[in-house]
């Protein structure tokens, strides 16, 4: 099945530039240093997924034309990857169906809290709020969207449960911190990669690059993008450092994946 990932965002959950930030990153006039909050988008056999929906969702949504959607698959419930969730609306008011959104439990209760009135049924075809058909996952397992098989599986940031996506050879790992062993079983035979790395460093809530390249090593895939990537690293720079199947991901960069 035809099938491609596009980068809508890459950046740290401040975006890059920082606003009011000076370094040599943030004032680059190198396009692949200037990085939306972290998402992305799967389009497969004419479907369209959404990875997040973090406070830039408006402007990726016209700069990469997404005019329609089939899903919304959450990672987690942090403000870089579920601000934007009320600019859903419109795929409603065009087409007045719902759109389904995958996350687990954990997430679904997190969400609640920030958003109440997307749960308020007495309003439920309502244009105020984005019409979303939630689907509970649990830690692992396989969703089927649109005759679609969508496996996820869990790991953990701080004390957040944050879950990953596999569809076909492709998987999705982003704001990773914390992981069980068995996240390789979920992962095995996936030939390409995208997996979270804030910095040189590695920090509390994330994989440095190092640790990075430690993982995408042991899943073993044929390529992997780093996502999610702080103001401290430079494209150009960091780019021929990483060994030759792991690239810097850019927002806009899109590539085939085998479904
Ligand atoms: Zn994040
Ligand atoms: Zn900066």
């Amino acid at each position: 099945m035809e099938a491609s990932f596009l980068f809508l965002g890459t950046g740290a959950s401040t975006g890059i530039p920082v606003i009011g930030c000076d370094c040599a990153v943030c004032r680059s006039a190198s396009t692949f240093n200037r990085r939306l909050r972290p998402s992305g988008l799967i389009r497969c056999g004419g479907k369209v997924f959404l990875i997040d929906c973090g406070p830039d969702f408006r402007q990726q949504a016209l700069r990469y034309h997404i005019n329609h959607l089939d899903a919304l698959l959450l990672t987690h419930t942090h403000y870089d990857h579920i601000a934007g969730i009320d600019e859903l609306r419109v795929y409603f008011f065009h087409n007045k169906q719902p759109l389904p959104c995958l996350l687990s439990k954990e997430s679904f209760q997190e969400l609640k809290k920030h958003y109440d009135y997307l749960f308020d049924r007495e309003n439920h075809a309502s244009s105020v709020k984005p019409n979303l058909q939630f689907q509970l996952l649990n830690d692992s397992g396989t969703a089927i969207v649109e005759g679609i098989q969508i496996k996820h599986f869990s790991f953990s940031q701080c004390n957040m449960l944050v879950t990953g996506f596999r569809i076909g050879e492709f998987a999705y790992v982003t704001d990773i911190r914390n992981y069980s062993d068995e996240i390789f079983l979920s992962l095995q035979g996936v030939q390409k990669l995208v997996v979270s790395a804030i910095s040189n460093i590695a920090s509390r809530a994330h994989f440095s690059v190092d640790e990075a390249i430690e993982f995408a090593n042991k899943v073993g895939a044929q390529e992997t993008w780093l996502t999610h990537i702080g103001h401290s690293i430079d494209h150009e720079k960091m780019n021929p450092l990483l060994p030759p199947n792991i690239h810097m991901g850019y927002d806009g960069l899109e590539f085939k994946i085998s479904v």
